[in-house]
């Protein structure tokens, strides 16, 4: 096995911002609340709004900012992507696929060397969360859960309390299934249950139906699992409001320690996009949508559930996602897998890392002569999209990095903030913000702030600012305020 360190910089291809973190959690949109991908939808928005874009094996960088503190004391995140799904669902355009059983073995060989890669180039680093989304993890084989997750084990430095989560789909998961998770150290599950309403998932094109989920969600319980998130859709053509609140009833009645919410959102050539354009469909109703969420809110409220960011709802400490806390907060990960992207803070702590931390990528360049005057806040990479040609890549040796970009401070501020305000109570620290980019918050946004406390959108107690009520119903108003 070649070192992916040694080989050379990759074609540049126009990928397709598949997100380090395809999970479920995160499949919709919520009114007002940049949607999609709860943590990443909003990554790749601000990707799109301010980066430096560049071919691989080479970054630009355009920040004279002051340089960052140094990444390694801060969380660190390990996303696993599985693109491989039973069926494909019409509304989805995550970077997975069906029917590709017969490469399952080629692939998950693939992955390890890659995160072999990866634990080598961390060289001790602590792993706080790992997260395996997708797709749906557990449509791979026992045997190969079992490689990628003992590899984990064995190669990453894990935090002695990490959250091990995996996604998993009611419908092809039985309690075998699940017992072998936690025996691999999943400590963490989250379910695409959707809906209980039977027309509801025919017309999601789900696997699964409502006494399965039930069934599936039992044998998660049975298995031991106790941190288990539960995802819902809202918004769907034709739903009420009434099989909306019969779904959140009979969520509710199970008690689950976490639940997210996304509305449906009409994604780009997919299935679903085609019969809205073609009027085989009507397209959601976003005021429809809007009460669903406000019910959602008053409803979780009342059965005890916090919520911490606008599609994320917990009950009890310490049953907030940890994995995609780490992306609403702008910290670091990396995304191992076709169209994972990883996202580290500058300068970066890894083995081989430069200065401006560019060096170790597979396939990078340092570009020491930029270091000095052009210190970039943080960098971001992905790897190439399409599942096969990921194989062949890291199969013959070549870098599965497809794109690598510097992003200037001012980017990487207004990530801070688009995603820290998802973060319904905890909002986006003026002394957190300061450390992490070398400035106060006011001198960074203090015009954006003033106007958006004026307009009764944004408040602050002095320490933190964050959403208010209203500014939880137009997200997207608010958040493209800072955005250069
Ligand atoms: S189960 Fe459906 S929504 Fe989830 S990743 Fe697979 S195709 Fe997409």
């Amino acid at each position: 096995m070649s070192d992916l360190a040694a080989l050379t910089p990759t074609e540049s291809e126009c990928l397709a911002r598949e997100t380090a973190a395809a999970s479920s959690e995160g499949g919709g949109r919520v009114p007002g609340a940049t949607g999609r991908k709860a943590t990443a939808g909003l990554a790749n928005e601000s990707a799109n709004a301010g980066m430096v874009r560049s071919g691989a094996g080479q970054i630009a960088s355009r920040s004279t900012a002051a340089a960052k503190p140094p990444s390694g004391a801060e969380p660190l995140g390990l996303y696993i992507h599985i693109p491989f799904c039973a069926r494909k669902c019409p509304y989805c355009d995550f970077n997975t696929y069906a029917g590709l059983e017969p490469i399952y073995e080629a692939y998950t060989e693939a992955l390890c060397r890659e995160m072999g890669w990866w634990a080598a180039r961390l060289d001790g680093r602590r792993v706080d969360t790992v997260f395996l989304g997708g797709g749906t993890p557990t449509a791979l084989g026992s045997g190969q859960l079992a490689q990628i997750l003992s590899l984990v084990h064995e190669r990453f430095s894990l935090a002695a309390d990490a959250e091990i989560s995996s996604e998993a789909n009611p419908g092809i998961e039985d309690r075998g299934q699940f017992s072998l998770l936690r025996r691999l150290g999943v400590n963490r599950l989250s379910m695409g249950v959707q809906s209980f309403q039977a027309d509801e998932l025919a017309f999601l094109g789900r696997i699964h139906d409502a006494d399965d989920a039930l069934r599936a969600y039992d044998a998660a319980t049975g298995a031991g699992f106790s941190n288990i998130n539960l995802d819902f859709m809202f918004g769907l053509p034709g739903q009420s409001v009434q099989a909306w609140n019969d779904t959140l009833d009979k969520a509710l009645a199970l008690a689950p320690r976490h639940l997210s919410l996304y509305s449906l959102i009409v994604e780009p050539d997919t299935p679903l996009a085609h019969w809205v354009e073609t009027g085989k469909t009507p397209a959601p109703d976003d005021d429809v949508a809007a009460e669903m969420y406000e019910t959602a809110m008053a409803g979780l409220r009342s059965a005890g559930y916090g919520q911490y960011e606008v599609s994320n709802w917990s009950r009890g400490a310490g049953y907030a996602c940890r994995h995609n806390l780490l992306y609403w907060r702008n910290q670091e990960w990396i995304g191992v897998g076709p169209g994972a992207h990883s996202h580290m803070r500058c300068p970066v702590s890894l083995r081989g890392g430069s200065k401006q931390g560019l060096s170790f990528l597979p396939g990078g360049v340092s570009q020491e002569g930029e270091e000095a005057d052009s210190p970039a806040a943080a960098i971001r990479w992905a790897n190439r999209k399409g599942v096969q040609g990921y194989i062949r890549r890291v199969e013959t040796g070549e870098s599965p990095v497809d794109f690598q970009e510097a992003l200037p401070a001012e980017v990487s501020m207004g990530e801070t903030m688009m995603l820290g305000l998802r973060l319904v109570e905890e909002g986006v620290s003026h002394s957190r913000f300061e450390a992490m980019h070398g400035q106060p918050l006011g001198a960074a946004f203090g015009p954006a702030l003033n106007r958006l406390q004026d307009s009764g959108l944004l408040e602050s107690d002095g320490e933190r600012v964050r959403l208010t009520s209203s500014g939880l119903l137009v997200g997207d108003r608010v958040f493209s305020e800072f955005i250069a």
